[in-house]
């Protein structure tokens, strides 16, 4: 008798089998890295790769803080899957391609990469992404970037507490958050104390989260004499002694569990100034928006992985009499999420893309604005999508043998970090009032397709903003449907025409749907579907 138990969806390449993708990185002018993505898609779809993203979580880091000698020495040591995952990410360029190769589509290639890798495991992308990210704000110091960004932006994965000098390559953290508050910055109370001529300073204070402590230097926020200002801190002195960065404890997480966040603290630790001194939260903030895109490429990743697993267990798994993907109302539920996971792709591909072209004042624009919408809305729909995906495998997704579970943990954390969602609702109000420009180049792209599902839900939008009422309480609302405007415009000129249409029926229309599988009944729902099922090499 069969065990009515789907096959394992492995060996498969993740990129052949992701429609939206490989559009959209043709679209954003990125198909040079055709065969760079094409490779990590295939290595992600190994049972070689998916076992390391499970022993990396089974078997989290642990903190030594002392030597068998009893000399302190803050290290944190990592299982050897975790070091493999590390090895591939870093040797692809996850880290730092656009700044390697600055050409155009270089951020997109990027985004295509990091997003599939991460699908195998979402925990190594921390300090992949920090590193990526810490470039542009370094750049602001350029004595600083010279010695330090050659070897940020080096091929090779490095481990282990030495100089940088002695190094391949090396790894970046930040510390913004400290206990008294994360969100709000400008409470940090960790003093700098300059100490001789170039910037350099004494650093003391505590840190309340700093992920991936393990990394060679970290960009940190502490009050100087002049105010907040921004400082590189490294792990190692040059002289092969330890900076007094000491690691407290490692927290216990919900999930991310293969990564290391601690407490840290600091007591004279030497570091540099970069960027302005009282400028720092100016001078880090290039650092966030990079990592707040890869909040929305973690959250399109986790989106897609969820939905490549729903629509191949259903396809295999039959309950009363028939296949789950051909019961209506599975059919209507797993079709909502791959219009989700279409539109979420596309997005981030296009918020990419305008990375890329931020030299066009109207794509800077669109990035100033973008950003924080995206954030606010994408990592919000993946906690529900992956939830969703996860129902759809009954039982067998709450198990942790399944990837579901992991994920699931995994979906609320790009929406604390870089901001949480209320923190970046606020935002678009920032960039609205200060750069009203933003705002502009939002509408611009909105209304560059004509439907009167959106052209009806852009006015909407308009007066909503436009309303006298205080608008600061209502963000959330607001920025929702921009995103949602958004998305129903790329999917019209991009997506799939029939997800597209059901993406405009579904969510532009009556105030759109709050739950997934209540899409209006159609026979394209199942074509929808068959886009984004993954298939295995065999099957054509
Ligand atoms: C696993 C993990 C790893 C992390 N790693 C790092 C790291 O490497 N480096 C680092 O610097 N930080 C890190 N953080 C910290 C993270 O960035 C902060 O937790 C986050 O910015 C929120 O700050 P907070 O925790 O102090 O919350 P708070 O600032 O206290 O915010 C609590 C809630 O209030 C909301 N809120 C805040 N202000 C307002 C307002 N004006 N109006 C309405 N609502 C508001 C927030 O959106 C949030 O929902 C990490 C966090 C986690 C969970």
């Amino acid at each position: 008798m069969s065990s009515n138990q789907p096959p394992p969806l492995v060996d498969y390449n993740l990129f052949a089998s992701d429609v939206p993708l490989r559009e959209s990185l043709e679209r954003e002018g990125a198909a040079w890295a055709h065969d760079l993505v094409s490779e990590l898609g295939a290595l992600a779809g190994t049972q070689r790769a998916i076992d390391w993203g499970f022993q990396a979580n089974a078997n989290p880091p642990q903190l030594r803080t002392h030597d068998r000698f009893g000399e302190r020495i803050d290290e944190v040591e990592f299982h050897p899957a975790w070091h493999e995952l590390m090895k591939v990410a870093i040797g692809h360029g996850l880290h730092s391609l656009p700044w390697r190769e600055p050409r155009p589509g270089a951020h997109a290639a990027r985004a295509a990469a990091f997003y599939l890798w991460s699908q195998v495991e979402g925990g190594h992308g921390c300090p992949v992404s920090m590193t990526y990210a810490a470039v542009p704000t370094l750049r602001k110091e350029p004595s600083v970037a010279e010695q330090w960004e050659p070897l940020m932006t080096a091929l090779e994965y490095d481990f282990g507490l030495r100089p940088a000098a002695a190094k391949k390559g090396v790894l970046f953290g930040m510390a913004m958050t400290e206990r008294q508050g994360g969100s709000d910055v400008r409470a940090n109370t960790t003093r700098a104390e300059p100490a001789g001529s170039g910037g350099e300073h004494l650093l003391t204070g505590q840190k309340w989260f700093c992920s991936a402590p393990m990394c060679d230097a970290f960009l940190v926020l502490a009050q100087a004499p002049g105010g907040l200002t921004c400082f590189l801190l490294p792990r190692v002195l040059p002289d092969g002694t330890r900076n007094s960065f000491r690691i407290e404890r490692l927290k216990d997480k919900l999930g991310n569990r293969s990564n290391a966040s601690a407490e840290v603290a600091f007591d004279a630790a030497w570091a540099v100034r970069v960027g302005e001194e009282g400028r720092g939260v100016r001078t880090i903030i290039e650092m966030v928006n990079h990592t707040r895109l890869d909040c929305i490429i973690g959250s399109a990743s986790l989106m897609r992985q969820a939905v490549a697993q729903a629509t191949h267990h259903t396809a295999h798994r039959s309950a009363f009499g028939r296949l789950l993907s051909e019961q209506p109302l599975m059919v209507n539920v797993l079709a909502d999420l791959a219009i989700e996971s279409e539109a979420t792709t596309i997005l981030m591909m296009r918020l990419a893309g305008a990375f890329d072209r931020a030299g066009d004042p109207a794509e800077a624009a669109l990035r100033r604005i973008g950003v924080a919408i995206a954030k606010f809305w994408t990592c919000k729909r993946a906690i529900a999508v992956v939830a969703e995906a996860l129902e759809c495998h009954g039982g067998n997704g709450y198990v942790e043998e399944s990837i579901l579970p992991r994920l699931y943990r995994e979906a609320p954390l790009n929406s604390i970090w870089e901001g949480s969602g209320n923190v970046n609702a606020l935002d678009v109000l920032r960039a609205m009032q200060r750069e009203p420009d933003s705002l502009s180049a939002y509408f611009g792209e909105v209304s560059s397709v004509r439907d009167p599902r959106l052209e009806c839900a852009v006015d909407e939008i308009k007066k909503e903003i436009a309303n006298s009422g205080e608008l600061e309480s209502r963000a959330r609302a607001v920025v929702a449907r921009m995103a949602v405007a958004w998305q129903a415009s790329l999917m019209l000129r991009h997506g799939d025409p029939d997800a597209a249409d059901l993406f405009c029926a579904s969510r532009l229309v009556n105030g759109g749907g709050h739950g997934f599988g209540v899409l209006p009944t159609r026979p394209e729902l199942k074509s929808v579907i068959e886009r984004h099922r993954p298939r295995f090499y065999n099957e054509g």
